[in-house]
Parts: structure tokens; sequence; C-alpha cells
């Protein structure tokens, strides 16, 4: 399943537990950001990105040049 960055806490979140396809457009939310579910689902841990991650994302944080 793909997953993506909640654009509000910066967590990495699974668009099969959130709302993300749904939501069309709109920002990408995790399950806790997101005022229709407003908790997080716990089928893993909730974890900030961050680029060692190694994970593709659908919406990854503009590279950072080197140097
Ligand atoms: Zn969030």
């Amino acid at each position: 399943m793909p997953v993506f960055i909640c654009e509000t806490c910066g967590c990495v979140e699974n668009t099969a537990v959130s709302n993300y396809w749904s939501r069309g457009n709109g920002p990408a939310l995790c399950s806790e950001c997101d005022p229709e579910i407003g908790k997080w689902h716990g089928r893993f841990p909730k974890i900030p990105y961050s680029d060692d991650m190694m994970t593709d994302v659908l919406n990854p944080p503009a590279k950072k040049e080197n140097g």
C-alpha cells in the first residue's frame, strides 16, 4: 500500500488507513490530523518522515541539493 507524508504533523501514513484518496485534491492528512477520523489507527507506529527511511512516498519533500 502506498504511503504519504501528513502535511500537518509530518508523520508517515498509509493510504489504506486514512482518507487520502477520498480527499481528492485536499491536503494529505494522517488519520489523527483528519477531523473526520481524529485519532491514530494504531496499525503501525506513528513516526515522522525522514530522508533515511528510504521509503517511497506519494508526496516526497523537495530534495535537498548537495552543497
Ligand atoms: Zn498528521
